[in-house]
């Protein structure tokens, strides 16, 4: 706990303590006031909980991207996010939740939710599997809210034992994979280039759903003609036999998988795909807590599991485990996001057998040291207790 935080706790323990522009963002109106991003400053933050015990500190932080993020109808240059920070007997956990507007919460719903969290009711943070069950009852989803708050926990803990989490589980380091990294849908010139700025990773990503799909395909192939290329339909073929057809053309141009061909509600289409794709079929928006993956077993070949979805690490590796006992691939993935929230879901990799992670790459305001990609690799530093991050 930094002196001020500690001041803070001491002087007010108990009570949330807001200054008028957030209470305005938790009302509903963000203001350019708290629309703040690289400002670490505390002025803003809202602390909650007792002295002796936890306390939270949470705050809007706007992720700035590198390059805009291009979709079939819209273009977006910032992805709205809120750190969140646990004291606990002298050290800090860091968290995160990124809010893309499609899975739709917001900094003014995970500000609303994180307000009637109070971590000071627990008498320590090894409590996760209650802290869980505490949130769930406070409200259904705020999927992204609960992560913040999880994967602050788990950086808490982890420090308090002295040990990255992927130690604590047990897991060897040495088997995560390589991350993708996507190549956005652009003009051929365009793709030809950020193929040559990718020549780092050994896996590239594309994401489909446009008229030049096979196009974007042929672009990459023919600049790098062995690299491994995962395929993300982002539920866009809706017809099977057209998405069967897919499957077998970009199986013969050495793709690994496809993501969420069909909508996620079309569980019976997946399950005759999946019986007949020469890819293995994975399941992404069709997926999100512990609870949804034994239904997707003989739908889907593996799950794509990312910690804004399952509410963090703690059912993340539930899911993990799970899904590689009904016989199913395990992806790790993530949303823009800072190397908090990354590095986070890093500690998972050697369950994993496909990783994209690459949300830190994609912003231009990144808060922390974490997590590394060398040649292409996912690694794990073993030194860096908790989720393995500094602040900048
Ligand atoms: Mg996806």
């Amino acid at each position: 706990m930094n002196r001020r935080s500690f001041i803070r706790a001491g002087v007010l323990g108990g009570v949330a303590v807001m200054s008028s522009p957030l209470i305005n963002a938790i009302q509903g109106g963000v203001t350019n006031g708290e629309k703040r991003s690289g400002d670490e400053s505390s002025a803003d933050k809202i602390v909650v909980g007792r002295a002796s015990r936890m306390v939270m500190r949470f705050f809007p932080y706007e992720l700035q991207l590198r390059h805009a993020f291009n979709l079939a109808k819209y273009s977006r240059t910032t992805t709205p996010d809120v750190q969140v920070e646990i004291d606990y007997e002298g050290v800090t956990g860091f968290g995160e939740a990124s809010m893309p507007p499609y899975l739709g919460e917001s900094v003014e719903s995970v500000m609303r939710f994180l307000s009637q969290v109070d971590l000071g009711r627990f008498s320590d943070p090894f409590q996760i599997e209650e802290i869980h069950k505490y949130m769930d009852g406070i409200a259904p989803g705020n999927n992204a809210a609960k992560a913040a708050v999880d994967i602050a926990l788990h950086d808490l803990t982890g420090k308090l034992m002295g040990q990255p989490w992927h130690k604590i589980w047990g897991l060897d380091a040495s088997l995560a994979p390589a991350t993708s990294f996507t190549i956005g849908i652009d003009t051929p010139e365009v793709v030809r280039q950020k193929v040559a700025e990718a020549a780092p990773y050994k896996v590239l990503k594309v994401k489909m759903g446009l008229d030049n799909d096979k196009e974007l395909v042929e672009t990459i192939r023919g600049c790098r003609p062995d690299v491994p290329i995962c395929v993300d339909a982002n539920q866009g073929w809706n017809d099977r036999e057209r998405a069967l057809e897919m499957c077998h053309w970009l199986a013969e141009r050495g793709c690994l998988f496809v993501e969420q061909p069909m909508a996620k509600e079309n569980l019976d289409d997946a399950a005759w795909l999946t019986e007949r794709s020469p890819l293995p079929i994975i399941a992404d928006e069709a997926v999100k807590r512990l609870a949804d993956v034994l239904p997707l077993k003989g739908a889907y070949d593996g799950i794509n599991i990312k910690l804004m979805k399952s509410c963090g690490m703690h059912e993340a590796y539930q899911m993990a485990v799970l899904a590689r006992a009904l016989g199913m691939k395990v992806m790790l993935g993530c949303m823009t996001e800072t190397s908090c929230a990354v590095s986070a879901a890093a500690q998972l990799a050697p369950l994993a057998e496909y990783a994209d992670l690459d949300g830190n790459l994609l912003i231009a305001n990144d808060r922390f040291d974490g997590m590394k990609i060398v040649n292409g690799k996912v690694t794990l530093d073993p030194t860096k207790p908790g989720i393995g991050v500094d602040l900048i």
